[in-house]
């Protein structure tokens, strides 16, 4: 495979309000991070939906996927980095601080002729990342994280 040298890339922020258009209705929370968060981006993250590592409040790091982009299906203006940790939490975390590890990539943002297209894509998203985050390099990028959190 192919040595993509953007990965990993670290970003810690507080969880703030996004744009609420229901992705927790559709069984898909993201947590979105500030602006000044997205603005340290690197321009080759330009977009494009990753995969990777997240901890809230330096506890658990759990498998996340990860969309960087305008959304082309929702027409938003600002770019957003949007976090949906594939666990199960029972409340909000608004406030608390989120720290990922984006460490591979899926696929290119792009629009979609309707929400269920969409909806099935992030699904099919989520069981890629499940699965690529048990290689062994995954699990080093995964301690690393783990260091670079506790530090
Ligand atoms: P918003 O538009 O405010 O981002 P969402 O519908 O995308 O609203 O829901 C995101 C919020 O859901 C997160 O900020 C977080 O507090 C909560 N949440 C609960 N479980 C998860 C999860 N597994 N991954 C991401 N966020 C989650
Ligand atoms: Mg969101």
């Amino acid at each position: 495979m192919e040595v993509d040298g953007r990965f990993p890339y670290y970003a810690q922020g507080s969880v703030v309000k996004g744009f609420g258009r229901g992705s927790k209705d559709m069984g898909i929370p993201t947590a979105n991070f500030p602006d000044e968060v997205v603005d340290q981006l690197p321009a080759a993250f330009d977009q494009g939906v990753y995969y990777g590592w997240a901890s809230l409040d330096g506890g658990p790091i759990y498998k996340m996927v990860m969309s960087v982009g305008t959304n082309p299906f929702w027409n938003n203006e600002r770019k957003t980095m949007e976090t949906h940790i594939l666990q199960k939490f029972d409340s909000d975390f608004y406030g608390k601080s989120l720290a990922v590890c984006v460490s591979g990539f899926i696929r290119d943002n792009v629009s979609f002729e309707s929400l269920d297209q969409l909806v099935k894509t992030i699904h099919t998203d989520i069981a890629t990342a499940t699965v690529v985050l048990d290689s062994e390099k995954q699990k080093t990028f995964h301690d690393s994280f783990r260091k670079w959190i506790d530090q």
